[in-house]
């Protein structure tokens, strides 16, 4: 799934090919994207609007387009933007035209992605509210606040991190990159961390995330960027995917287990493993 260092990339690039632009027309070709708004409704508002600016909070990308109307879309599992892309391009479930000629095919294989509206800024930032915390890339992402958010937390710090509500945009890949870099364990209890591990895990989620954007994103499934090329950061994963392989830090082999549901990479001696409470 595309995570914040794979949205930013797509958001970059397009940014200055849309920005500026107006927005001719959407055609939506698959209902199911923007439920429980009609097909019909998403489009009229949309359609004939200026693009002011192409922005992203956590993984999701923001439209944001003239008369305070912003659509809001979230790639999911194997959402991708291309611009421009050879006729007959598959898994098209939504079409941009934009008033330069250009066209942006939202390609979708297991039509997981989202697009929804909002028709104010007021709608927008509730919106957010609802969901996301804060931005791991933004000047409030300090190791304050994120002991703020750990202080008291059950949970094993994987999902700690891959909750949106907390940190907005990190993901599976990212998550065990920012784990193996702060050498803490996956499935250490977020709240009994100490003060430094929990400043060398706000540091380290930011080296993550940066490492995958100076990479343009990692490529697995089905991730492009719009001009159809892919990500390199998965030539350069730390421990992500990497099991049975020896870590590049003590040569101990990576292993691979589930936590917070999902397949998870550490390696158990940079990063020991909690001991099981009696
Ligand atoms: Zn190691």
């Amino acid at each position: 799934m595309p995570e914040l260092p794979e949205v930013e990339t797509i958001r970059g690039q397009l940014a200055p090919r849309v920005e500026g632009r107006v927005l001719e027309a959407l055609r939506v070709g698959d209902a199911r994207w923007c439920l429980p708004l009609g097909v019909a409704e998403v489009e009229a508002a949309v359609s004939g609007r200026r693009v002011e600016e192409l922005g992203r909070r956590g993984k999701y990308l923001v439209w944001h387009l003239e008369g305070d109307v912003h659509l809001v879309m979230h790639l999911r599992m194997t959402g991708t933007l291309l611009l421009d892309p050879p006729d007959g391009t598959p898994y098209a479930r939504v079409r941009f035209e934009l008033d330069d000629g250009s066209r942006l095919l939202f390609c979708d294989p297991r039509r997981f992605g989202t697009g929804e509206l909002a028709r104010s800024s007021e709608e927008l930032s509730a919106f957010f509210a609802a969901r996301l915390g804060v931005e791991p890339l933004g000047a409030d992402f300090t190791a304050e606040r994120v002991r703020e958010l750990a202080r008291g937390r059950r949970a094993p710090v994987k999902a700690f991190l891959l909750d949106q509500s907390k940190i907005a945009g990190v993901g599976n890949i990212y998550a065990d990159e920012a784990l193996f870099r702060a050498r803490i364990h996956p499935l250490r209890e977020t709240g009994t961390l100490r003060r430094a591990q929990l400043g060398a895990l706000r540091d380290s989620v930011v080296a993550a995330l940066s490492a995958g954007l100076a990479a343009g994103g990692a490529t697995i499934d089905d991730f492009r960027h719009a001009d159809g090329v892919m990500g390199a950061f998965q030539d350069e994963f730390l421990v992500h995917r990497r099991a049975g392989e020896p870590c590049t830090v003590c040569g101990t082999t990576v292993r691979k287990f589930v936590a917070a549901g999902r397949g998870t990479y550490a390696c158990e001696r940079c990063q020991p493993r909690p001991r099981k409470k009696s």
